[in-house]
């Protein structure tokens, strides 16, 4: 029974391209045999939720789902998938922005259930986590720990480890600790023909050739399957300030980050920009959200400053730079959290952002980075450019202005038909990443390319450095079965 109907499947899905395999029906017995029938899943409304992702951009399909036990499991998996040229789709926590995990045929490799932590190494900084851990139990175990692992988004009760490290995840503390690839030490990929990498090495030096765990970071499950990582752990912050910042201008924004920096060096966790739709938004929406302020502004910053010195005054240091700051009238008015409840309000008000947008309509999200410096010029040019093609349109621009990361959302104009804005999603893509790539900037800062974004990589990409992708690709997955028609196209 399951030979015949898979058969049938199987003669739907496009793989002309994967060249002569044996029968797959065979090879998806093994699969099932290897991973038992908790790691088997086939029935139509069990595939589901495998099929779509949060924003409903895309319906995928595929044979079945598998949710290997441990690497072992995954490698043979894999070789039976490379002996039988079926595709395979690795998927975490299924919170990408893509498309990157939504299969077109093939098999979805569900990492959920390696979700150990294998070891904490408190002298050397470091853990070693299996790539199903949620990334709040990452988190959470670093604090048992007593350190810091400090990696942090808005989707951190669902997503993974291993997904954050295949999309190189960005978040709100990119400014102080880097991308998720500053946060690896080594990692350990189940390779395209199955074959095991063990380069789970806890070294802060190691100077023997390529670095090849930067190939799998970032790499949107296209080269292989991360199975585990060893992470870098950091102290714990013992102090810590934030305030919320009226300023006048986006320029403002960047000359206060330039001021902080320098007054408080690395104690610089997260600046983020806040615009006063955004902020309009989240008042009108979201319960028990109120404008901290007596009056509108235009925009605002959020600054959270930490140290591992539970004497250190940041407060006071903080406070020093803002009344430098309204001296200098790049600051209007602030702000400052006097316990940990209004900490946790004004971060509130910051992540509830897209969700406050919801009830708007439709929104066309954004998601590039420029140079910092260039922030100002890329909101003025950007903003002109999509009134301009659309009357009504509503810019809520908000983000990780302290690494040149802007979600430059546009919500539909007040009244018109949100399906026939939405469908404008491509044309306001265009604008907006060709301002952000003439700025020199990334037509995708943090969410990656996956499906979504995949012919802007023929736009934007240098063509040298697409080929040396390609080359990569061919090297690794000459058949082409991993997470297929993602990221790098051939052609
Ligand atoms: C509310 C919300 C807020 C977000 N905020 C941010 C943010 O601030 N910064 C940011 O960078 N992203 C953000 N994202 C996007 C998303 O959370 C990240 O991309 C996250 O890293 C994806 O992890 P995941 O486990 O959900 O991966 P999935 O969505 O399951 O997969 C993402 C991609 O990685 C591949 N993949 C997954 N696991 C593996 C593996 N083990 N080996 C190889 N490939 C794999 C998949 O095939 C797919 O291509 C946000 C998403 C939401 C919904």
């Amino acid at each position: 029974m399951l030979s015949r109907k898979v058969g049938l499947k199987f003669r739907d899905m496009s793989i002309s391209s994967i060249g002569s395999a044996e029968p797959a029906t065979g090879a998806l017995t093994r699969i099932r045999e290897v991973v038992g029938p908790k790691g088997w899943i086939d029935r139509p409304e069990d595939l589901e939720p495998f099929l779509i992702e949060e924003r409903g951009r895309f319906h995928g399909r595929c044979l079945a789902v598998v949710r290997p036990a441990d690497t072992a499991e995954v490698a043979a998996v894999v070789r039976s998938c490379w002996a039988a040229a079926i595709p395979l789709v690795p998927h975490g926590g299924n919170t990408g922005l893509v498309g990157g995990g939504v299969p077109d045929g093939g098999i979805v490799l569900s990492t959920a259930r390696l979700n150990r932590i294998r070891n904490t190494d408190h002298a050397n900084r470091a853990m070693t986590v299996e790539a199903g851990v949620i990334l709040a139990d990452v988190q959470a175990a670093a604090e048992q720990a007593g350190l810091l692992f400090p990696l942090s988004l808005a989707a951190e009760g669902s997503c993974q480890i291993g997904g954050n490290l295949a999309t190189n995840a960005g978040g709100v503390t990119v400014v102080r600790y880097g991308n998720a690839r500053d946060l690896v030490l080594g990692l350990e990929v189940v390779l395209p023909d199955g074959r095991i990498w063990n380069g789970l090495r806890a070294l802060r030096k190691d100077n023997t050739g390529y670095d090849l765990k930067h190939l799998f970071l970032g790499s949107e499950g296209t080269l292989g399957i991360i199975t585990a990582a060893v992470l870098k752990l950091f102290a714990r912050p013992r102090a810590t300030a934030t305030a919320l910042v009226a300023i006048p201008t986006p320029a403002a924004a960047i000359a206060l980050l330039d001021r902080v920096q320098d007054a408080c060096g690395d104690a610089l966790t997260a600046f983020e920009l806040l615009s006063r739709p955004a902020v309009t938004f989240c008042c009108r929406h979201i319960a028990g959200i109120a404008d901290p302020f007596a009056e509108p502004h235009p925009w605002y910053v959020l600054v959270h400053l930490t140290s591992p010195r539970a004497g250190d005054s940041l407060t006071e240091a903080l406070e020093a730079v803002l009344g430098d700051g309204l001296e200098q009238e790049i600051v209007v008015d602030a702000v400052i959290a006097q316990n940990e409840g209004q900490v946790a309000e004004l971060w509130r008000l910051r992540e509830s952002i897209p969700e406050a947008q919801k009830p708007e309509g439709g929104s066309i999200k954004n998601d590039v980075s420029v140079p910092v410096s260039r922030v100002p010029e890329f909101l003025e040019r950007a903003t002109a450019a999509v009134e301009a093609a659309m009357s009504g349109i509503r810019v809520v621009a908000f983000g990780h202005v302290g690494d040149g990361n802007i979600h430059f959302n546009l919500s539909q104009p007040v009244g018109v038909d949100r399906d026939a804005f939405l469908a404008e999603w491509d044309r306001f893509d265009r604008i907006v990443a060709d301002i952000a790539t003439d700025l020199g900037g990334s037509f995708s800062a943090e969410h990656g390319v996956g499906r979504l974004k995949r012919s802007d990589m023929a736009r934007y990409k240098d063509p040298v450095e697409l080929d040396l992708m390609r080359t990569l690709k061919r090297g690794l997955d000459p058949a082409g079965i991993m997470n297929p028609g993602k990221l790098i196209v051939d052609g």
